[in-house]
């Protein structure tokens, strides 16, 4: 089972608080139910504070004790059991619902070092590639900025510029020339 990376205590709705070393105690219960050997005592574990934990998951009906032959056995509930599988979910936030995009709702939002985007990968790209189409559409009808008459100049790629073909040039050779006095 892989280790679920939450810390000191959670609670979900519906169900009582839970700390990490419950939780720890509770599915360490629930392998022994599922190896077929349910019945544990307290001189089964060496966990520290055991008993403190075993009371506490008693007292929210997890587990349950029954007399054994020389000592106390304790067992797993289905009370426990669904707690158990409710608190195994990851908490939110760290790869739970919340971590899957809003807009595919399938896959993983994207990963950055220090944050978490909003969307995944493939959402960001294709709202990028929508946002860039719409741009475009929206500026194919456009007049140049500069001299306010002529339609914008469309490149052999078929990409819109800034500016007419004219202005275009002439901003270009301008821009040449500066970098040559520049240079000078
Ligand atoms: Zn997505
Ligand atoms: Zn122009």
């Amino acid at each position: 089972m892989s280790e679920v990376p939450w810390k000191s205590c959670r609670r979900l709705t519906g169900y009582p608080t839970v700390t990490w070393r419950m939780f720890v105690v509770l599915r360490w219960f629930e392998e022994c139910r599922v190896k077929e050997f349910p019945f544990v005592t307290v001189a089964d574990v060496s966990i520290p504070y055991f008993g403190t934990t075993l009371k506490a998951l008693e007292r929210h009906g997890f587990i349950f004790s029954s007399p054994g032959r020389d000592e106390v056995c304790f067992s797993i509930t289905g009370v426990g059991q669904r707690a158990l599988r409710a608190y195994s979910k990851p908490p939110r936030g760290m790869g739970g619902r919340e971590a899957l995009c809003p807009r595919c709702k399938s896959r993983a939002k994207e990963q950055f070092p220090h944050s978490r985007g909003v969307w995944c990968t493939e959402c960001r790209r294709e709202s990028v590639r929508k946002y860039q189409k719409m741009k475009a559409a929206r500026r194919a009808g456009a007049i140049c900025p500069c001299c306010r008459e002529r339609p914008l100049h469309r490149t052999s790629s078929g990409r819109l510029r800034g500016y007419c073909r004219e202005c275009h040039n002439s901003k270009e050779r301008a821009r040449q020339q500066e970098k040559r006095q520049h240079h000078e």
